[in-house]
């Protein structure tokens, strides 16, 4: 089967892929048993560059603090960093807390539930905007995840596609079908046997129809990507204790972790050794000098493009009052409160190990 495929083809393997069923069983995944549009969103926007395991510790927990669109517009941006805090790319909450807004302010509370106008919110794009109105409304929009792409290319033996063209194909497979099934069968797919590498093909109840099987060459389609060696960034940070209490800095909205909270600290300059970093970010960050103590620990912490070895260091102030001068905000926080408040997860590492010492 080619792209030139025939209407009769296309309406078998759709109906091959309607009654796909996984030979490996899959995580219970809670956001696949609603059709509540605002909970299917917030799953998809968790879902974004992070696994279903880790999303799976995450999305109750939201949902039970904002259980829907006006209980997010109204909570507080250390509300929602708090719950957000260890998924990673935190732009992705701001924009749920500005989503939901207007749609508070623009759709008196209704989700929408018109492509167009989602794709005008913040932070929905076109794969989740085809998500929600094909898992909410059941409306013919492919969902081209990366596992949905793979799969494409694979059932029909075709190297390099645009976005374009896997979308026209995927919907042409969810002409009469259930567009939700078509979607969520094609994911399952991808994910558990049409893998990206070493694909399960004899266990595929595809593989009759499945092009590249056909001619042998589903390990080289879609050719695999190079991967690039992550950076690794050293980094120096510094805990300032005063009785009793950390200093700590709110991060501009702009940037890694915007809005979060941590610990002043920044990145280890050539021919710097950990403990000159620290008193030189600290001067540069707040404007004070301070004396390092002690050690307090180092840490590896791996992020989807760098990794980053993180130095801690207890310090105390020696001299000048802190100002924040890149920070929006500083303050002190006790150990309790700083577990109220939105960290990354390098920096609740640092919290753990001071609860350990305390
Ligand atoms: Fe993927 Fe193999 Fe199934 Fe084709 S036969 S869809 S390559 S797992």
């Amino acid at each position: 089967m080619t792209d030139q495929t025939t209407s009769a083809n296309y309406d078998y393997l759709s109906k091959l892929i309607v009654a796909y069923q996984s030979p490996y069983s899959r995580p219970d995944m809670p956001w696949r048993k609603t059709k509540d549009p605002y909970k299917i969103w917030i799953s998809e926007v968790m879902l974004q560059q992070t696994q279903v395991v880790t999303v799976l510790n995450y999305y109750d927990r939201f949902i039970r603090e904002f259980p829907n669109v006006a209980s997010l517009a109204a909570a507080t941006e250390d509300q929602v960093f708090r719950l957000w805090a260890g998924l990673g790319y935190y732009h992705r909450a701001k924009n749920l807390i500005n989503a939901a807004n207007i749609i508070v302010q623009e759709y008196q509370g209704q989700f929408p539930s018109d492509f167009n106008q989602l794709l005008t919110l913040p932070g929905i794009g076109k794969y989740t905007a085809a998500a929600i109105m094909s898992f909410a409304f059941n409306e013919q929009y492919p969902a081209i995840d990366a596992n949905i792409k793979r799969v494409i290319h694979r059932l029909f033996a075709i190297e390099k596609l645009d976005e374009k063209h896997i979308w026209q194909l995927t919907l042409n497979l969810m002409k009469g079908k259930p567009s939700r099934v078509i979607n969520l069968n094609l994911m399952d797919l991808g994910a558990m046997v049409c893998r990206a590498k070493n694909p399960d093909c004899l266990l595929c109840s595809l593989k009759t129809h499945c092009q590249a099987f056909i001619i042998g060459s589903q390990n080289v389609i879609p050719p695999p990507k190079k991967r690039r060696e992550k950076q690794i960034i050293q980094v120096a940070t510094g805990v300032i204790v005063k009785k009793g209490q950390y200093l700590i800095q709110k991060r501009p909205m702009k940037g890694l972790f915007p809005g979060m909270w941590e610990f002043p600290g920044g990145k280890i300059q050539s021919g710097e050794i950990p403990e000159e970093a620290c008193i030189r970010e600290i001067n540069e960050e707040l404007g004070i000098d301070v004396k390092i103590k002690q050690l307090l620990m180092t840490h590896k912490h791996a992020y989807t493009k760098f990794l980053v070895n993180l130095h801690v260091f207890i310090c105390e102030i020696q001299k000048g009052k802190p100002k924040p001068k890149q920070a929006q905000q500083l303050r002190w926080a006790d150990l309790e409160q700083l577990d109220d408040l939105p960290f990354p997860a390098a920096n609740q590492k640092i919290i753990q190990q001071l609860k350990k010492e305390h």
